[in-house]
């Protein structure tokens, strides 16, 4: 006889979900037997553009260093960092993607009889790493689908050691202002870490949305955690940061692992950031698809969540999991999220022109068809 390793296994880690990722491409096409450059993937909110000319030198010059293991430290990205940031290397901690850095957070300081504190219909790493740590999440309930600032403060207990901010918010695209976030900061008991997740930020500089960068030097419980998945195009590599102060990175740099980010990684990132023209067309090919795919939403007498992010949520008022399949067979890849507690929505991230027009027109054909 076996034995049972799930009932063997830690008692938050039993009661896990694994998280749910947006169907790959080559999935889909094994499974309707589709061809697979005729499918359009807006599941996953990644950069349409492609990785850019600068980053694809960076990675093919350093090939030849396969065989070496990475730079343990980063030095490179964290001074490159540092500098771009104003802050010192020793407030940088490098990420295995900013996953990476929301989990350590949790292996760091979460455990059973603690808690972390996180929002409805927040981004489902923060329950999934609170209770692989053993400890309790705690979701406050959403206001418009955005982060209850106030709730969340009258959440904290004695036993609280993190509270998970996202602002832009995924699913939801939903954002505070730089008002909320100071009056937060003020009232948040400064035992407890504050882990502002900005894997968007890039995509809202300039609007009303805080850069929470300006708050670090006041806030010793502030860590602030950012990515190269998004704006920058680098999901398949891995690789995130966070920004907090000394201490909070000391700690981090304890738990992680020896090589935490790979070589490709840590050279892409380098050249990813002083890409200045790829930001910016980033940033331009986003503006422009957001604008394209809420006149068509509109058209079709749709309702969405206005979002800061590349992405949006799309409001059917009605289960979405029948038009989901429909989508999918007209092969068409967007993200349920029932999964965080919106049945009736599904995400749609900002593709190129064509790629939402194909997303629009195949939602239109399935909608006419009932
Ligand atoms: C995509 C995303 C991340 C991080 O992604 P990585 O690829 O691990 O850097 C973090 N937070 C939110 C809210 C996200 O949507």
């Amino acid at each position: 006889m076996s034995c049972d390793f799930l009932a063997l296994a830690l008692p938050g880690v039993q009661k896990l979900s694994p998280y749910v990722p947006g169907k790959p491409v080559e999935e889909l096409a094994r499974e309707l037997d589709l061809d697979p450059a005729g499918i359009v993937k807006l599941a996953s909110n990644e950069n349409p553009l492609g990785p850019g000319g600068k980053v694809l030198a960076a990675i093919q010059a350093a090939l030849p260093e396969l065989t070496r293991y990475p730079d343990g430290n980063g030095f490179a990205l964290k001074q490159a960092l540092a500098s771009r940031y104003g802050v010192t290397a020793a407030q940088v901690t490098l990420g295995n993607g900013s996953n990476d850095i929301l989990d350590l957070v949790a292996r760091a300081w979460l455990a059973p009889g603690l808690n972390a504190v996180f929002s409805q219909f927040a981004f489902a790493v923060y329950p999934i790493a609170t209770q692989a740590a053993g400890a309790e999440g705690r979701a406050v309930p959403a206001r418009d689908y955005g982060h209850d600032l106030d709730a969340m403060l009258a959440a904290i207990d004695a036993n609280t050691r993190v509270v998970f901010l996202a602002n832009p918010n995924n699913p939801t695209g939903t954002w505070f202002a730089a008002a909320a976030l100071e009056r937060f900061l003020a009232a948040v008991p400064e035992q407890v870490l504050v882990v502002l997740d900005e894997a968007y930020i890039e995509y809202a500089e300039g609007s009303d949305l805080p850069d929470g960068l300006d708050y670090l030097a006041r806030h010793a419980n502030l860590l602030v955690s950012r990515t190269f998945s998004k704006a920058y195009g680098l999901a398949a590599l891995r690789v995130g940061y966070a920004l907090s102060s000394p201490q909070v990175a000391d700690v981090l740099n304890r738990v992680r692992q020896p090589f935490n980010v790979n070589s490709l990684a840590l050279t892409a990132a380098c050249a990813a950031l002083l890409d200045t023209d790829y930001l910016a067309a980033s940033r331009q090919l986003n503006d422009a698809g957001m604008l394209q795919l809420e006149a068509g939403l509109r058209a079709l007498g749709l309702g969405w969540i206005p979002s800061k992010g590349n992405f949006i949520a799309v409001d059917f008022a009605r289960d979405t999991t029948t038009l989901n399949q429909a989508l999918l067979r007209e092969g068409v890849i967007v993200r349920p999220v029932g999964g965080y507690g919106m049945p009736n929505f599904l995400r749609v991230s900002i593709g190129t022109e064509r790629e939402n027009s194909r997303f629009l027109e195949a939602l239109a054909k399935v909608l006419e068809r009932g």
